[in-house]
């Protein structure tokens, strides 16, 4: 079997159900954890981050939604995934949308102009979605850190309640992200992780290869109780052409992040 696939994807999905896991959106987990009202039972949540190719998202969404299942859906602003029917279709199918923001690098690190441009953005997003929640686009080839906007602002003065890197509570969750086309590419990226708490999880070995290596650990009851995955739908499909296209260019981009890694060393 490949990894990768929508069936994978779908398999992932069911083996959490059968684990007794309970499905939270970004939004309700940041609504919960306020009201102090989290699921004692096991919870993920699960985050896609629309990086390009949006019909993948919506493909995974109808999954999700066959299943029963809602999730969260991070919308860059940028055309490649910017694409209003499709956010139309996955917010009807119930699913959450979410601003996967960039501004500090669109607007090549000028705070005045990021803070503007996030708010017009949000005010965008919000024709599809009452938005409140957002999410960093980790932007590995920029030297803008998205997340540099906060120590200028604060994204609650815009009604957002939650942004993961700094509400979710890591000491109670475990981080499982798809960056690098495998659930050990903390390794290879360069924003998209949680440090603190990665050497833990490491420590303890709760890393995992492939995605059946995360569902070999849920249905053998190994993983940690809470979870939130993140994955970029882009690399999820069935067919074999785009496929094996991801698997090319995403080898690519790992050497071309090591590199990038090594260079800020
Ligand atoms: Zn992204």
């Amino acid at each position: 079997m490949r990894d990768f696939t929508l069936s994978t994807y779908r398999h992932l999905l069911t083996t959490l159900q059968q684990a007794g896991y309970h499905f939270l959106t970004f939004e309700q987990y940041c609504v919960s954890q306020g009201e102090g009202t989290l699921p004692d039972t096991p919870y993920v949540i699960l985050r896609h981050d629309v990086d390009m190719r949006p019909l993948n998202s919506l493909r995974i969404a109808q999954i999700e939604h066959q299943l029963g299942i809602r999730a969260s859906y991070y919308f860059r602003i940028v055309p490649q995934s910017n694409q209003p029917d499709l956010i139309r279709a996955i917010a009807a199918l119930g699913h959450e949308i979410g601003y996967h923001y960039e501004d500090m690098a669109l607007v090549h690190g000028d705070t005045t102009q990021a803070i503007a441009h996030f708010r017009r953005s949000l005010a965008y997003f919000r024709r599809f979605y009452p938005v409140c929640t957002i999410c960093m686009h980790g932007a590995p080839t920029s030297r803008f850190d998205g997340r540099d906007l906060w120590k200028y602002y604060n994204y609650h003065d815009e009604n957002i309640i939650g942004e993961p890197y700094f509400d979710m509570d890591f000491s109670s969750c475990l981080y499982l992200t798809d960056t690098g086309r495998c659930f050990d590419g903390y390794k290879v990226s360069v924003r998209d992780k949680i440090p603190r708490y990665q050497d833990q999880w490491t420590a303890a070995g709760l890393t995992y290869h492939s995605t059946f290596d995360v569902i070999h650990a849920i249905s053998s009851h190994a993983l940690h109780r809470n979870l939130m995955i993140t994955t970029h739908p882009q690399r999820w499909t069935s067919s074999t052409v785009a496929w094996t296209q991801e698997l090319l260019l995403q080898s690519l981009k790992n050497i071309v992040k090591r590199i990038l890694i090594y260079m800020t060393k």
